[in-house]
């Protein structure tokens, strides 16, 4: 499997971009927002999207120049239209206005409207807990497929619907984070364990009749996802498809209104308009520190914080490089010779 070098892989995927229409900027925030993601170990939402985002682009789904605008606006809330360019840039612009409405008014709300896929959620509500706030990041919507069955159910209805959480925590400048999808993982999940050649473990997948199965290509014959945690997550999953859904201005994925993108709502709360910031941080320190110290079940090794999983692999990776499956690289290759883009002599590629 080639390893490569994160710069490397910014440097290929913005100039892609650039070759398919966007400008300086906003190709190199997406691609370093898309190589970030691999760096945090979530391979089915970074360098492989280029592919994705490229065919969106040729078919004038994704309009790489557009930039966001500010459609209506009224004390803490907003809603930002963003003209179907980019989602991680209307989702970095969004982020910074739910900020700053949370300077303002303790609390900001931003939603994001006429948005592409927004990638890695977490990088929005780790940026909101960087600036002192507590980050929450609700999504829905699809730019592929609709892939998730109901609990108990045998036909996808929804999408994978993934929320973030992020808080500052302890003296460093590593916020406490959770991202994941209200699905059992996110759909490009089973892509990769298909380019990696794996099956999926047991209870998360269904072929297309609504047998359970572990072979990830029924996934692309029709078949479906899961949500995680039976009924529970079965509940999140129905809150999530409404909420950032229909408040950005879609529908829930199986109306015959839903188009396709990827609604999401911002929500900021400025921790000093509710409490002691350093209390806040010392309590969620110490709070994590108690839980960290809990001995292991049998069969774990040690009790794992949301986020520490990310945080080892970006440590690891920015040493080693990302490992892309062969079939990726290839694919990044040839679409950066239809381009015209040279592929850097990279020190880490094997
Ligand atoms: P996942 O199932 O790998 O779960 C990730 C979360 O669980 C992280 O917070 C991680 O730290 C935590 N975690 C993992 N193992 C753990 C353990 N043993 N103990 C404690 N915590 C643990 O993630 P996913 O649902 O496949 O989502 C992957 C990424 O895809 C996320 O970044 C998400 O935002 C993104 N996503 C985006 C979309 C979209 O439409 N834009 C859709 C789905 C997912």
């Amino acid at each position: 499997m080639p390893q490569v070098s994160a710069s490397t892989l910014v440097t290929i995927g913005k100039s892609i971009f650039v070759a398919a229409g966007a400008p300086d900027d906003i190709a190199h925030d997406v691609a370093n927002s898309l190589v970030e993601t691999n760096l945090s170990g979530h391979d089915s939402h970074g360098i492989i999207r280029v592919m994705l985002y490229v065919d969106m682009i040729r078919n004038r789904d994704l309009l790489p120049s557009a930039r966001p605008q500010l459609r209506q606006g009224s004390g803490a809330i907003a809603s930002l239209d963003c003209r179907r360019g980019f989602g991680q840039i209307g989702a970095q612009v969004g982020t910074a206005m739910a900020a700053e409405l949370a300077h303002e008014h303790g609390i900001g709300c931003v939603a994001l409207e006429n948005v592409n896929h927004v990638g890695r959620l977490g990088e929005y509500a780790e940026s909101l807990a960087r600036k002192r706030m507590v980050g929450i990041v609700l999504t829905s919507g699809t730019v592929v497929r609709v892939s998730v069955a109901p609990w108990g159910g045998r036909e996808p209805l929804m999408s994978t619907n993934p929320m973030a959480w992020a808080l500052p925590a302890g003296t460093g400048d590593t916020p406490f984070v959770l991202d994941y999808a209200t699905a059992v993982v996110a759909n490009g999940k089973v892509q990769v364990a298909l380019s990696e050649g794996r099956a999926f473990p047991e209870g998360m997948l269904l072929d297309r009749d609504g047998n359970p199965t572990t072979d990830p290509a029924s996934f692309l014959n029709g078949g479906m996802l899961l949500p995680f945690g039976t009924y529970k997550g079965h509940g999140l999953s129905l809150m999530m498809e409404l909420i950032p859904g229909i408040l950005c201005g879609f529908s829930p994925v199986s109306s015959t209104r839903f188009r396709s993108g990827n609604p999401t709502l911002i929500l900021a709360l400025n921790i000093e308009a509710f409490a002691e910031p350093e209390l806040f941080r010392e309590q969620t320190q110490e709070f994590l520190e108690r839980i960290k110290a809990v001995a292991p079940a049998d069969g774990f090794d040690e009790v794992l914080l949301p986020g520490e999983k990310e945080q080892r692999s970006k440590a690891e990776r920015s040493r080693t490089g990302i490992p892309l499956p062969r079939i990726v690289w290839n694919e990044l290759c040839d679409l950066a010779a239809a381009y015209g883009v040279d592929v850097p002599e990279d020190p880490v590629a094997a």
